[in-house]
């Protein structure tokens, strides 16, 4: 998101959620153990520069933990009402507690020229309409990781990712910096994005992004308790620093090869280059070979 932006103008102001009634499970969710650095909370102005820590071509596949090709799981959970120390019910299946998210596409996948195009921070009225637009135009699917805050305020584009067959992720509900929040903050924040996502389209997220790509072991952890696979990227277009369309469509066709999951994003700030972007570059990678395409789970 905003990848290095700060939070300024997001709305502070968390709402309750509305919950399901399902009767609270056991605290799995332990608020013991937190092992996030013990700074400022969120919002702190030091957050910003920290950037990602998976960045552009960052540890490409090298002991990467892998994904095999798997047809989605069923509905793995269903959602309990959250407080701070009590966010979500935790997934009936999890998946393996990860020490690093995801970098891109396991090799079969990569072997018949997949990509993945994925969009942060939205939804945005603005301009993640225009981005389903384009995606549509070609009969390409995306993964949109959503922050609860703005999806909260958008349920209708929730609900036409879904529709168009789009992957909902979760990006936590305000975007901050992770490693600044104490283990029961992180959990509200991710258990009440998900829940919105839930609430919009009938099935909580099954991925997450930590916002900047600062990823600890609490986030880890917390992710698969719901149920999500960590996931960053492989290619940044860092197109939230508005460097001009010509620049992000350079570096998504610069960085395009089998395997690679480019980092987009629909909010955040002005998107426009980011939208007029994507009408440009997916039409020239198409036009090379390349297939966009959605992860699968790995094995749970
Ligand atoms: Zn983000």
């Amino acid at each position: 998101m905003k990848n290095d932006e700060p939070t300024v103008g997001r709305r502070a102001v968390l709402r309750t959620a509305v919950f399901l009634g399902v009767a609270a499970a056991s605290g799995l969710l332990s608020v013991s153990g937190e092992e996030g650095a013990p700074g400022p909370g969120p919002g702190s102005g030091t957050g910003p520069q920290a950037g990602p820590q998976a960045g552009p071509g960052a540890q490409p596949a090298a002991g990467a933990p892998g994904l095999r090709a798997q047809a989605l799981p069923e509905k793995s959970y269903r959602l309990r009402p959250m407080t701070a120390e009590q966010p979500m019910r935790p997934a009936a299946v999890k998946p393996a507690v990860r020490t690093r998210p995801i970098l891109e596409l396991p090799a079969d996948a990569a072997a018949s020229g997949a990509m993945v195009l994925t969009f942060d921070d939205g939804p945005d009225p603005r301009y993640t309409p225009a981005i389903l637009d384009t995606l549509a135009r070609y009969g390409v699917r995306a993964m949109f990781f959503v922050c609860g805050e703005m999806a909260d305020e958008n349920r209708d584009l929730l609900r036409r990712m879904a529709a168009e067959g789009h992957i909902i992720g979760n990006h936590t509900w305000t975007h901050p910096l992770i490693p600044q929040l104490s283990r029961p903050a992180l959990a509200s924040e991710i258990g009440r994005t998900s829940e919105v996502v839930h609430q919009a389209v009938g099935e909580a997220p099954l991925w997450f992004r930590a916002p900047y790509g600062a990823w600890n072991r609490a986030a880890f952890e917390i992710g698969a308790e719901l149920g999500m696979e960590p996931l960053a990227w492989t290619v940044d277009t860092l197109d939230w620093k508005e460097p001009g369309t010509t620049t992000i469509i350079s570096r998504v066709l610069g960085g395009a090869a089998p395997g690679v999951i480019v980092l987009s994003h629909d909010a955040g700030g002005n998107r426009s280059q980011s939208v007029q972007a994507i009408s440009s570059y997916l039409p020239q990678l198409l036009a090379r070979g390349y297939r966009m395409t959605l992860p699968t789970l790995p094995p749970r």
